[in-house]
């Protein structure tokens, strides 16, 4: 059988993993994620370890990438905040070492591909997935291919972007976002949530204002994307979602600001994700089986 190198890249670490297609994992692990040179390289040694001769290998990675393939920059990490990172070749280590082809979508689009295959969206028609953490992006899958297209444009969504109207009890806080300021993670993801409270939604009490004010604007901005894409299922994963009991905050917030016009109750649509610790590296997966055809 087949196996795949697969690659979970995120801005702190990486994970690395050897998967077949029945999505059986043989071996993973983590290392940090440094410079480019030295994390890609200890990559590929820790594959060339393991004895591996991938068939091809999957990279579900933070962004943004530039995924046009007819670009000269193809497979490159642009303008991140992140030092060392802009411009990092994501793919040329790998076609390099093993001579194989390589898939590379975001961190994001792997993981709404693979819980629209085997996780939350099984037996759905289409799928959300919006991560709210460091930061925050969206995938939308809808049905098509060879089980589940992803939606792309020039490139990948950038759906942590978007505008949103200010919160009456939160109109000073500027919003981090370096482009937008108080664009939708300029205000929701993790370093808003500190910048303004100086915690995470976790350690605050859960009667603190905070849950409420963050809960208003997930809820609009499901609102928003209901109305471009009416998902059959939402799936909210990331750091900020793990505050106990802001799922149901924000399912009420976004019945509040869809006024039952949408197909799909978000009372009933909006989940959790469905896979567990390997949803990282699945996504990898599902990214690679979708290259092989
Ligand atoms: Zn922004």
């Amino acid at each position: 059988m087949a196996d795949f190198g697969l690659i979970e890249a995120g801005g702190t670490k990486f994970v690395l993993g050897i998967a077949d297609e029945t999505r059986t994992i043989h071996a993973r692990h983590q290392i940090p994620t440094t410079t480019p040179a030295e994390t890609l390289g200890t990559a590929v040694a820790w594959f060339r370890d393991q004895g591996l001769i991938p068939e091809a290998i999957g990279i579900a990675s933070f962004g943004p990438l530039d995924l046009n393939r007819a670009s000269p920059t193809w497979g490159q990490i642009t303008r991140t905040p992140k030092p060392h990172w802009t411009g990092a070749d994501l793919i040329a280590p790998f076609t390099k070492a093993f001579a194989c082809p390589v898939a590379l979508d975001t961190d994001v689009n792997g993981a709404a591909l693979s819980e629209y295959r085997w996780g939350a969206g099984v037996g759905h028609q289409s799928l959300l997935y919006l991560t709210i953490g460091t930061g925050i992006g969206g995938g939308f899958v809808s049905a098509g291919g060879h089980g589940g297209t992803l939606l792309h444009g020039l490139s990948h969504p950038e759906m942590g972007h978007i505008r949103i109207a200010r919160h009456p009890q939160d109109q000073n806080y500027p919003g981090f976002c370096p482009f937008h300021g108080d664009c939708l993670e300029g205000l929701v993801a993790g370093p808003a949530v500190k910048g303004r409270w100086d915690a995470s939604l976790s350690d605050l009490p859960t009667d603190h204002p905070a849950h409420a004010i963050i809960a208003w604007y997930i809820g609009q901005a499901i609102c928003t994307f209901q109305a471009i894409m009416e998902p059959a299922r939402i799936v909210l994963g990331g750091g900020v979602m793990h505050a106990p009991g802001l799922i149901e905050m924000v399912r009420e917030s976004a019945v509040s600001w869809g006024g039952g016009y949408f197909t799909g109750d978000p009372a009933g649509i909006i989940v959790p994700p469905a896979l567990g610790d390997n949803a990282g590296l699945l996504g990898a997966l599902a990214l690679v089986l979708d290259e092989e055809g």
